[in-house]
């Protein structure tokens, strides 16, 4: 696609990383089709194509409005669209340069600005946890919208004791521990079976994506520096060979710290080194070792739902399925499963009408094969999921440290 950005767009990083990736897109439109909002709302603009088009425009001069933002807001970065393209187009990355670019131009209602703000700093702050437990105490007077988000977590169980010689860093996560604290320490304890010790050094938390989604980009690069200050002495001494990140939404945020402070002279080389040792654990984990030790799964027909972060992000699809039936499980793929289930990070919250039909369009296409519980990989989808269905929705991870204890 030609491309005129005005001279301020064109000076400047955002807008050459931006016009290299408009370039590549030829305009064809195959990625509407697996577009999550497209399929909802039949609108254009609502869709890959129209909001790359709604981003060049501005790059190149037009005025951004509030609908500019609206439409930029409805998606749910959750990059189907990037999977579908026959000409590699980095949509990702364009969209997040578009949100920052859109937000700079276009003030936001003052309600708007106090729920944004509000999630921004309440869900990656330490005070997330006490402010979590005070809310599940109240959880009855709170509005129906936040139940299923203040539901009572799983009991952790013990985390293992045992050192071996292979070693791996491991991300905590910032609402992870505090709203399903079992996914870190069923993490541990599958890869401990498998002889591999988990060290969580003090002073890494959010991963950065809660404050880049909101198009707060400072306050994701101030995250990135403070989780590589606090691996850094581990990976300089040699101590792991990888950082282990059980949220998909998580790994493909830690994946992408070397493109992201790139620009940075004081942190690119490290930012890189982490990208590179960064893996979600079904890249650590191999599935004859594995099915080797497991003793008896707790249930055998399961469902899969692979979140957009592991199958888009990461292009790790079809991995976590295949060691599950390595193990005995019988799996169930749903239908449609290449779209997003609604959670998309904090959309669940800022875009409750979109997000809850596509909970129900996954749900309903989950429970097609019978399953006796739903599997997944990213805390956000497993919350969520929840909220809408009696039958068990977690962690794959947790599914296998069962089997491994039965
Ligand atoms: S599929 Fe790729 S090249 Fe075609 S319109 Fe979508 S982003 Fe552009
Ligand atoms: S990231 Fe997802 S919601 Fe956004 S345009 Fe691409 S397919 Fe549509």
């Amino acid at each position: 696609m030609e491309t005129r950005l005005t001279p301020e767009f064109a000076a400047s990083a955002d807008g050459r990383a931006a016009e290299a990736i408009l370039r590549a897109c030829v305009h064809c439109g195959f990625c509407t089709a697996t577009c999550p909002t497209y399929q909802l709302l039949g609108d254009e603009l609502d869709g890959p194509r129209g909001r790359i088009y709604q981003i060049k425009q501005v790059l190149e001069g037009a005025t951004p409005t509030r609908s500019t933002q609206l439409h930029l807001d409805r998606c749910l970065t959750c990059r189907s669209c990037e999977t579908t393209c026959p000409s590699g187009v980095r949509y990702g990355a364009l969209v997040d340069i578009g949100r920052r670019v859109v937000e700079a131009r276009v003030p936001r209602p003052l309600g708007e600005r106090a729920r944004r703000w509000l999630l921004r700093e309440g869900l990656s702050s330490r005070l997330f946890a006490p402010a979590l437990r005070v809310g599940r105490a109240l959880r009855a007077l709170a509005p129906a919208s936040l139940h299923d988000k203040l539901a009572p977590p799983r009991d952790a169980g013990a985390w293992p004791q045992r050192s071996h010689a292979r070693r791996v860093l491991m991300l905590a996560g910032c609402v992870q521990p505090a709203m399903a604290p079992n996914i870190n320490a069923a993490t541990a304890r599958v890869l401990d079976a498998l002889g591999v010790q988990v060290l969580q050094p003090p002073g890494a938390g959010c991963c950065g994506a809660i404050r880049q989604h909101l198009s707060d980009h400072d306050g994701a690069r101030a995250d990135m520096r403070r989780n590589i200050d606090a691996w850094w002495p581990s990976i300089a001494a040699g101590e792991v060979d990888a950082i282990v990140v059980n949220a998909s939404g998580c790994g493909v945020q830690v994946k992408d710290y070397g493109r992201e402070l790139a620009d940075d002279p004081a942190y690119a080389e490290r930012a890189a080194r982490v990208a590179a040792l960064a893996r979600d654990p079904i890249e650590l984990i191999d599935a004859q070792q594995l099915a080797a030790v497991v003793r008896r799964l707790p249930v055998r027909e399961v469902a899969w739902h692979a979140p957009c972060t592991l199958q888009h992000g990461q292009r790790l699809g079809g991995r976590v399925e295949a060691l599950l039936r390595a193990i005995g499980a019988q799996v169930s793929i749903p239908e449609e499963s290449h779209l997003c289930c609604g959670s998309a990070g904090t959309y669940s919250v800022l875009q409750q009408a979109l997000s809850k039909q596509l909970r129900e369009r996954k749900l309903h296409h989950l429970a097609a094969g019978s399953p006796q519980r739903v599997l997944s990989a990213n805390v956000g989808c497993i919350q969520h999921l929840q909220g809408g269905t009696p039958m068990p929705v977690q962690h794959w991870l947790e599914y296998v440290d069962e089997a491994l204890r039965s």
